[in-house]
């Protein structure tokens, strides 16, 4: 059972690296961001709902996400464990993440920052495209595919996510910056708080992600 969240600004690499673990550990990724797009692109009540704000670069609201994401926890593939990418983004959130988990019986085993700086995380940003059908991120510089504009995986024509716009990236790293950087204050007062290093090829991101998870083996879980 391995359950962790992955904290960090857009850009960070939260979904590439959950991506990678989910495959590694075989749990789901539960991705609130890639939930709701598929909401949107279906037409759903909830994707209605949450369109405007995503195109804008703003949350959704909490009671939205919350929803989302206790109803992935019950789903029987997350049962062994999970990833969470882009979920708690708000106090709000994380406080109803944590009565969530304890009406489960659940607990949280890291939170996983990634630390980039904001010049590499706009760098990052612009130019990234995923495939709307397995979700891999690529990007031209770091992870490029190999015929440019298809998914290596399964043929699939690349997006360019519409809140990858400039002024979209600006204001998402500004609600990052006022709503969810206080996180990692509110899971390291919990001692689950791990600072990873973002910065480097998402190989390297991994393998310093995997040393903090042997440190689980070697040391016992962060919340006994
Ligand atoms: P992401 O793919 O994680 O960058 O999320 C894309 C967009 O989805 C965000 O800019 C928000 O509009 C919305 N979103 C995703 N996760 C959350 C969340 N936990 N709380 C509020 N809004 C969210």
């Amino acid at each position: 059972m391995l359950n962790l969240i992955f904290l960090g600004p857009p850009g960070a690499g939260k979904g590439t690296q959950a991506h990678r673990l989910a495959a590694r550990f075989n749990i789901p990724q539960l991705s609130t961001g890639d939930i709701l797009r598929k909401a949107v692109a279906d037409g759903t009540p909830l994707g209605k709902q949450a369109k405007g704000l995503m195109d804008a670069g703003k949350l959704v609201p909490d009671e939205l996400v919350n929803g989302i994401v206790e109803e992935a926890l019950q789903d029987k593939a997350a049962q062994r464990g999970f990833l969470l990418d882009g979920f708690p983004r708000t106090v709000a959130q994380a406080t109803a993440f944590d009565e969530m988990l304890a009406r489960l019986g659940r607990r949280i085993d890291f939170v996983i920052c990634l630390q980039v700086p904001v010049e590499t995380l706009v760098a990052r940003l612009s130019g990234r495209a995923t495939c709307p059908v397995c979700q891999t991120p690529y990007h031209p510089l770091s992870n490029p595919p190999k015929r440019p504009g298809i998914c290596d995986n399964d043929g699939a024509a690349l997006i360019v996510r519409p809140d990858d716009a400039p002024d979209r990236v600006r204001q998402r790293l500004a609600e990052f910056e006022n709503k969810t950087a206080v996180l990692s204050g509110y899971y390291k007062a919990r001692g689950l708080l791990r600072g990873v290093d973002g910065v480097g090829s998402p190989d390297e991101v991994e393998g310093r992600i995997l040393a903090v998870l042997r440190d689980r083996v070697t040391q016992g879980p962060a919340n006994p």
